[in-house]
């Protein structure tokens, strides 16, 4: 089918030859790629999110590595045609992958995703492969660095489902009272990790891309400045709505929005008219060097020391805002089992539970059973130095449908505890869920957050937590399968928690 579609697809439009690294240039956890593409927008975003440079020829050398990459937007433009802005060919779209021969093809679409194939594609889909053959993890993870009052630094990487807070956690401003005493939090990516054992078993973590590619609407100084400061050189935005003065803006960029905007159909827009601006999935791709807490180590080849992995989804009900895992199998039990509820209606049923274990099921490019394993053998069989592992719910509702816990900022307060629990300073103590802090182990510093609130945000209760399991069994056993007797054991453990 695909060569097919492919052979003349390119006709009439530039080719473009796109040599790109994905982690800095000459790292032995970053890797090479190319791609070929018949799209300008493709060549300029990825000359944001990834190194392009002819470095990476050097390189690749003679017969070097390099991940091949063919994009076509699928619309040759034969003479009489006329082009239109956004060319492609929505009744023939294929996003393909060859995990064996480590190859992408991509035809038909020009969106982020399926276009700039150095991200989900390589980076996630192919890399994971990799991976799994060469013994590192290629996860759907933001990294970032957190330095304690006495100055001593962790890294963290967290797994959230796609619009579950990546982004946000990134480039988390620490609560006034917090950074005061010292707290301060650093970014080195809000996407994709790759995480590689060096030779003394340490488990180090480079972000493989170079930019933001981030959901634009709601994105501003009060919500997170940092990733807004990222935008204010060098970004490229996406179906956004243009000011008069030819500025950008977009639904929560400022709380009134300007009396006339060009919307992102080029149409005019008054504020009331019934339509957004922007387009809900509308984009800027900002360079990360922009970005005003960018981590001094983001760049190192040798990457950086992880010793705290989070999990976490949007759960309205009975999931509390955090738990620690009881030990390397549990804490793979907890990213088998993430999953998010829906917001929209669009989504399928509001409120369902979507699993999407590690926010990896878009992504995984081998089965997801084998998935669980590899992490599993992590111990096992690469005996690496493993990381603490935590389960976050930042989405916790009351009974009247409103967040418990305020998020954002606060979840600092959250983060410290965890890295308390590395240092063996902050206590834990036994649920039927894993380990979990008391109101007096977290800083409250500057809060107004009760015991009597802390403790409903914490509430287990063993007989939900029974129904998650059961469910959680049937999961892994019927619609994963392959599941390991490990991972089957950890949900008894949890049951024997329970009485
Ligand atoms: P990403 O797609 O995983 O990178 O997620 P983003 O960081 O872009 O956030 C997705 C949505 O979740 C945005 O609308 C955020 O405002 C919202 N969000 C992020 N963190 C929190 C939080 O701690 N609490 C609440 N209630 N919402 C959050
Ligand atoms: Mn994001």
């Amino acid at each position: 089918i695909l060569e097919k579609l492919l052979d003349g697809s390119m006709e009439g439009r530039t080719m473009y030859v796109i040599p790109f690294s994905m982690g800095p240039i000459g790292s032995t956890i970053g890797k090479n790629g190319i791609e070929i593409t018949d799209s300008p927008y493709v060549v300029v975003n990825m000359r944001i999110m990834t190194r392009v440079s002819p470095k990476v020829l050097e390189c690749i050398g003679d017969n070097g590595d390099f991940v091949p990459c063919v994009h076509s937007v699928g619309m040759p433009l034969k003479p009489g045609v006329v082009d239109v802005p956004w060319p492609c060919n929505p009744d023939n779209t294929y996003i393909t992958h060859f995990p064996e021969t480590r190859e992408i093809i991509s035809f038909g679409s020009g969106y982020g995703g399926n276009a700039l194939l150095g991200k989900k594609c390589f980076a996630l889909r192919i890399a994971s492969k990799m991976g799994k053959d060469e013994g590192w993890l290629a996860e759907h993870m933001l990294i970032l660095g957190v330095k304690d009052p006495q100055g001593h630094k962790f890294y963290a990487t967290a797994a959230f489902p796609s619009a579950c807070g990546k982004t946000n956690f990134a480039m988390i401003i620490p609560p006034d009272a917090l950074k005061k005493e010292g707290w301060e939090v650093t970014t080195v990516g809000d996407d994709i990790a790759w995480i590689k054992p060096n030779k003394d078993g340490e488990l180090r973590a480079i972000n493989p891309e170079n930019g933001f590619f981030g959901v634009a609407p709601g994105t501003a100084m009060e919500t997170n400045p940092n990733a807004l400061l990222s935008c204010a050189k060098n970004t490229i935005f996406t179906n956004v709505a243009l000011t008069d003065d030819g500025d950008v803006w977009w639904e929560g960029l400022t709380k009134e929005p300007p009396a006339h905007l060009k919307d992102w159909n080029g149409n005019d827009w008054t504020p009331g008219c019934g339509r957004p601006s922007s387009h809900p999935n509308s984009r800027f791709t900002a360079p990360a060097c922009n970005c005003p807490c960018i981590d001094e180590h983001w760049e190192d080849p040798e990457g950086v020391p992880v010793s705290i992995f989070v999990y976490g989804g949007r759960r309205m009900n009975d999931i509390p805002l955090v738990y620690e895992s009881r030990n390397w199998a549990h804490g793979v039990y907890m990213g088998a089992t993430v999953g998010s509820e829906q917001t929209a209606a669009a989504e399928g049923k509001v409120g369902a539970l979507r699993r999407d274990p590690f926010a990896m099921l878009p992504f995984c490019g081998y089965h997801m059973g084998d998935y669980f394993n590899h992490y599993l053998e992590m111990d096992t069989k690469y005996h690496v130095k493993l990381p603490h592992v935590f389960h976050v719910n930042w989405f916790r509702k009351d009974a009247n449908g409103h967040f418990m816990w305020p998020g954002y900022r606060e979840n600092a307060r959250v983060l410290a505890w965890m890295v308390g629990r590395v240092e063996g300073t902050a206590k834990a103590h036994e649920s039927p869920l894993g380990l979990i802090p008391h109101y007096e182990d977290l800083d409250w510093n500057g809060s107004d957050m009760t015991k009597e609130q802390f403790d409903k945000i914490m509430e287990i209760n063993p007989e939900k937590v029974k129904e998650q399991v059961a469910d959680n069994t049937k999961y892994l056993k019927e619609t994963i399968g392959h599941a390991s007797p490990t991972l089957l054991h950890v949900s008894d453990e949890i049951l024997a928690h329970c009485n």
